[in-house]
């Protein structure tokens, strides 16, 4: 399905990046205004405020509810910032929208679940609010891009997609590993949607906001949506990865906006070069697969299974090694010989059933 998409139209949106910032949670209505007042002096056009959370496990903060909403009325009229939040029911989407909010987003949980989606949308219609739909919390591209399509089925137009990490079970550097390919992938299939980069989600801790912000716009992201707190060490919730508005400032006056093309000589020929590397690729690949199509016709004659795991695992294994003398990452020298093994099973499962 193909979407159907306009602007946005928020402030900042035709200069990147589009900046989104505000709380995790709304606390209390002097904590909202005190950071709201903060954001709003340094330059911020659009709050954001977690009203209804969804935490992991209950007995943790889940939100002040619709007590927060008229401290969210107030931020707009007080400092002339759009306000956001995010909305997980229709129950939520029909409160929000009568206290006036101007952003929705659904959360990462939410957008996992089609049927909340679905009840999303259906609430939706006919109504003309910017919705930013998070990934999904596991990396799946089609659960992500099936939201976003509900979404757009209920003739909501102004629709944006935030990059937010996907959970994984090795949490080491990020809490929610940033896997950049998808979103990547997300712009091919979907070039005109806004993309915009939650690097507090992603990386869970202060220090990796600056490094996640400059990576988001050096991948061409359109926004940001970061997480600021008045008083960040005393948030109730997502406490370590909330920034002061001074730090966010900071943060943002230090990014390097690189230009998203430039079509010069030097960058032409270079590429010149990269197109006939990957000419000689693939012819080389071709001959690859003539030479195990030809094993495949001898595995044929000699009644001989296709997949040998230990062949198997030794090219992995040597390929990955040899690539890391070459200044090549090993895995990602495992992932192409995975593909390119993917494809000789194939070849030579056809000569063998023909
Ligand atoms: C949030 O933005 O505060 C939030 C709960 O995010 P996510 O849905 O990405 O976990
Ligand atoms: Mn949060």
């Amino acid at each position: 399905m193909e979407l159907q998409l306009e602007a946005l139209g928020l402030p900042g949106e035709d200069k990147r990046p589009l900046v989104i910032a505000g709380p995790c949670s709304a606390e209390t209505e002097e904590q909202v205004m005190n950071t709201a007042t903060q954001l709003a002096k340094r330059g911020i056009k659009i709050f954001r405020a977690g009203i209804w959370k969804p935490r992991t496990k209950p007995g943790g903060f889940e939100g002040i509810g619709e007590e927060g909403l008229p401290w969210m009325q107030r931020v707009k009229q007080e400092t002339g910032m759009l306000v956001g939040t995010e909305v997980a029911t229709a129950k939520h989407v029909e409160a929000a929208l009568k206290a006036g909010i101007d952003v929705l987003w659904i959360g990462a949980r939410t957008t996992a679940n089609p049927f909340a989606v679905q009840e999303l949308a259906d609430s939706l219609r006919g109504v003309d609010v910017p919705v930013l739909v998070k990934n999904p919390v596991n990396p799946d591209l089609e659960l992500w891009i099936g939201a976003l399509e509900r979404i757009n089925g209920a003739g909501v137009k102004r629709i944006g997609a935030i990059h937010r990490g996907f959970s994984s079970y090795d949490k080491k550097i990020y809490r929610n590993t940033p896997m950049w390919h998808i979103p990547i992938e997300l712009r091919r299939r979907i070039p005109n949607i806004p993309i915009i980069c939650d690097p507090s989600h992603i990386g869970g801790k202060r220090e990796l906001i600056a490094p996640l912000c400059q990576q988001a716009m050096d991948l061409g992201m359109d926004g940001l949506i970061v997480e600021s707190h008045c008083n960040p060490d005393s948030a109730w919730s997502d406490a370590k990865q909330q920034v002061t508005p001074d730090i966010l400032d900071y943060i943002l006056n230090l990014l390097v906006i690189r230009k998203e093309t430039a079509s010069t000589e030097s960058l032409t020929e270079l590429r010149k070069q990269i197109d006939e590397c990957d000419n000689d690729l693939i012819e080389l690949l071709a001959k690859r697969m003539r030479v195990s199509r030809e094993i495949g016709i001898y595995k044929k004659e000699h009644e001989i299974q296709v997949v040998q795991t230990d062949r198997y695992s030794e090219i992995l294994e040597k390929r990955g090694a040899q690539g890391a003398l070459c200044g090549i990452d090993s895995e990602c020298v495992k992932k192409i010989f995975e593909a390119i093994h993917e494809e000789s099973v194939r070849q030579q499962l056809d000569i063998i059933n023909k």
